[in-house]
């Protein structure tokens, strides 16, 4: 059974990476459910299976949303990373890669990145796996890791402490080119080379410390700011490459949840605020790109100005939006199923009745 199984793997892995490298699929758009808390009792209005969304609107009308691919609860960090795996091949031969995670706060954007030390997520399992291919490859290739948070529109370095130079009391500010080839660059941004994924997780994790966090009515430390890491890889005396340097960015935004229904003031009120338009603004980037728009609104905000090139034209861009089964979520997960509906040209099932 093991053997089956293994080759039932190995075959989706193949079925994964041929669609991905097809390049007229380069946006995809993938949900995870989160599993109900032991403390839910009540019967959730979200039911999933592997490709659709199913919300219970009234005991009468069901609404159903498609998705590339759909985590249901029981899902494991395996079978996510599974279905990842092709963007960080795709990394390593030659494309720029972004994998979001969108969501309302406590929806498990954290758990899918980050993960737990027992559970590791997309991040750890993505710098392990682009370590692995660069080891097998026959190419000479240089890794460097940067790390940065968008807070209230403003850029912040996160590994600044981390760089091998004297911190000085004003931090340099970042500010974002496009050089003469359209690759976007961050002034001042500290870049580290590193040499094994030892050395990036511990710079991850100092990067991680340093990020702006808060309290919210939504949960008690909750994130009000994106936090964006950046993998790049040089390939050294390869000149048939389509580029150099090839980077991915990983990429865990701020929660979706609509900013007056968080009951926040003052400054919570001006950050969530911020957060809501900068979602706006990548929603509206990846529905032009999806429409093949001639103008597309990358300036509309910091977080799609720093992504513009590796959004788009020939990278690719995976979108995982997190959902919550409870009832009591109900109004913010059909927002962001509406979210994810116009990020992908996804076809949204005809309203079922069942009466
Ligand atoms: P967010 O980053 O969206 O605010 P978190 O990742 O912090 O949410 O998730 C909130 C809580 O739910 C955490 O304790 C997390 O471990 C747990 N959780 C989220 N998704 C899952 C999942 N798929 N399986 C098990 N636990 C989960």
């Amino acid at each position: 059974a093991l053997t089956v199984h293994v080759n039932d793997q190995n075959k989706r892995r193949r079925q994964i990476l041929d669609e991905f490298l097809d390049l007229k699929g380069n946006i995809r758009v993938f949900c995870r459910v989160k599993p109900l808390g032991a403390s839910d009792k009540r019967k959730p209005p979200v039911a999933s299976d592997t490709r659709n969304v199913i919300i219970k609107l009234t005991e009468t009308k069901r609404k159903t949303y498609n998705f590339d691919r759909v985590f249901q609860p029981d899902s494991s960090q395996d079978d996510v990373f599974l279905e990842i795996e092709p963007v960080i091949k795709s990394v390593i031969d030659g494309y720029n890669a972004c994998i979001f995670a969108y969501g309302q706060t406590g929806t498990g954007k954290n758990y899918t990145m980050e993960g737990l030390p027992n559970s590791p997520g997309i991040v750890p399992r993505a710098i392990k796996g682009l370590f692995k291919q660069v080891e097998e490859s026959n190419h000479r290739f240089e890794i460097t890791f940067s790390m940065l948070e968008i807070y209230m529109g403003n850029l912040k370095d996160l590994l600044l402490s981390q760089a091998n130079k004297p911190i000085s009391p004003i931090p340099p500010s970042l500010s974002i080119h496009t050089d003469g080839k359209g690759e976007i660059e961050i002034e001042n941004l500290v870049n580290i080379k590193v040499n094994d994924f030892n050395e990036v997780f511990k710079l991850y994790k100092a990067g991680c410390r340093n990020r702006a966090t808060a309290s919210t009515n939504s949960n008690s430390v909750s994130s009000r700011s994106h936090c964006m890491i950046r993998v790049s890889i040089t390939c050294h005396g390869a000149p048939e490459r389509r580029r150099e340097t090839n980077k991915i960015w990983l990429v865990d935004l701020g929660g979706s949840e609509r900013v007056l229904k968080t009951k926040a003031i003052g400054r919570r009120f001006d950050e969530g605020k911020a957060i809501n338009l900068s979602l706006s603004a990548l929603g509206d980037v990846i529905n032009s790109l999806q429409h093949k728009n001639s103008h597309i609104p990358y300036r509309n905000s910091k977080l799609t100005q720093v992504l513009k090139d590796s959004l788009g034209q020939d990278s690719k861009t995976l979108m995982m939006v997190h959902i919550s089964p409870k009832e009591d979520d109900l109004c913010e997960t059909i927002c962001s199923l509406n979210f994810a509906t116009r990020a992908k040209n996804i076809h949204l099932g005809q309203d079922e009745s069942t009466e």
